[in-house]
């Protein structure tokens, strides 16, 4: 079995190395401490045994647990990310550890009086009776994804020490600036050397995600024209009313806070307005491609109807792809989602299948040529002073990564 207080000890030895990423920056790592724990993290590959242990000049760690068995096995890989969101800070976090949790509130800081509540946070109740790690309410918890880091490290250290278990060859990789959208950017997927990969970025115990949105971002512009107001009259062209018109002719339906499961939007996310110019950004997602294109023909079409409403090119709209579902490279190797089911079962998990909406690393990953669904890490409430983690979660994930080394073993004798 894998001790507990082993699994703490090294989650809480990952959060407390503060690493927030920066979208603001152009170098990568985004920011110059996601290096103090990427090196801390090459050096642990190191000291555990395993094998090629590489960090490339962006901070990207790569390394190998070899076969343990004489005959031919797909080379697997877990992939997880180690900076944290620039939503909320990651630096100074102290982690507290609630033990046997009964299911009451939690006071996470006194002295500010910032309490985890289930009376809000409801998913709290299924953790009644386990080990929980919360923030002390001033910073996040970082367990998205250092989560996920330690049940990789924890599972390749459990099968180093445990031969009996065999597997084919393991690769792990760690990235940075996940969280700000370049976690894959420089994955050197060829050097990564996988048939297919997993990404183990998930929330709750079970998730188990191979389908994710189809993303485009608009920046639609309105040009108008200022003139004195005194004297406007059949002269001035305000860019803000065009701009209304614009969002007025979207379904208002179609946004996210009226949607869910499959269903896409678009989101205005952003309005900023003179009477010369008015820009709006918008974000388009669906999970079916034909929605997906469809919707931006919508905005296209949109901006032609009113271009020659108004006689001139008022409006100019820029549609750029953002990334895609990868249920499209994960179907044609759907054994690769079986087998993480089939793991979860095995160990008593009930998995939990359901489209993300949103992206991961592992879409991007997908279509750079390694099929890579997403697993639960555990944690709950990310990018927040909420945010916490059930242990056992993390034992569970960790025994999954084991399961799935050997199922996939299994099925190739
Ligand atoms: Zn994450």
């Amino acid at each position: 079995m894998i001790s507990k207080e082993h699994i703490i000890n090294r989650f809480v030895s990952y959060v407390t190395v503060d690493t927030e990423s920066d979208p603001k920056s152009e170098t990568t790592p985004s920011t110059e401490k996601q290096w103090d724990l990427a090196n801390k993290l090459a050096e642990e590959l190191k000291a555990i045994g395993m094998e090629d242990v590489t960090i490339d000049e962006n901070a990207y760690i790569m390394a190998t647990l070899p076969s343990n068995v004489n005959y031919h096995v797909p080379v697997i890989g877990f992939v997880s990310h180690f900076d944290t969101s620039p939503d909320f800070t990651g630096a100074n976090v102290k982690p507290q550890i609630i033990e046997k949790y009964d299911g009451k509130d939690i006071v996470l800081n006194a002295a500010e009086n910032i309490v985890l509540s289930p009376d809000y946070f409801e998913d709290l109740l299924q953790y009644k009776g386990q080990t929980l790690i919360t923030t002390d309410g001033t910073t996040l918890l970082g367990a998205d994804d250092k989560a996920g880091i330690t049940e990789i490290v924890s599972a390749m250290e459990y099968l180093i020490n445990h031969p009996e278990i065999k597997h084919g060859a393991i690769r792990v990789g760690f990235t940075p600036d996940e969280e700000i959208g370049r976690g894959a950017h420089k994955f050197d997927v060829e050097k990564f050397g996988a048939d297919w990969a997993y990404t183990m970025d998930g929330s709750q115990i079970g998730e188990l995600e191979y389908e994710n949105f189809n993303a485009a971002s608009a920046v639609v512009k309105v040009k108008g024209k200022i003139v004195h107001p005194g004297y406007a009259k059949g002269k001035m062209v305000n860019s803000m009313y065009i701009a209304q018109e614009f969002i007025n002719s979207l379904p208002r339906f179609e946004t996210p806070e009226h949607t869910e499961g499959y269903q896409g939007f678009f989101h205005l996310s952003s309005v900023e307005g003179k009477v010369e110019e008015t820009t709006l950004e918008y974000i388009i997602r669906d999970h079916d491609l034909g929605h997906f294109e469809a919707r931006k023909e919508v905005l296209r079409k949109l901006t032609d109807e009113l271009n020659s409403q108004y006689g001139r090119e008022v409006i100019t709209t820029e549609i750029k792809d953002q990334y895609f579902n990868m249920r499209e490279k994960v179907e044609p190797v759907m054994h690769i989602v079986d087998i993480a089911e089939e793991a979860m079962k095995q160990l008593d998990i009930t998995p939990l299948i359901k489209p993300i909406r949103g992206g991961t690393d592992g879409s991007q990953l997908s279509y750079m040529g390694l099929p890579c669904p997403n697993i639960f890490a555990g944690g709950h409430n990310f990018h927040g002073r909420y945010e916490y983690v059930p242990v056992e979660s993390m034992i569970k994930a960790t025994e999954v990564i084991c399961k799935i080394a050997e199922l996939t073993a299994l099925k190739q004798e």
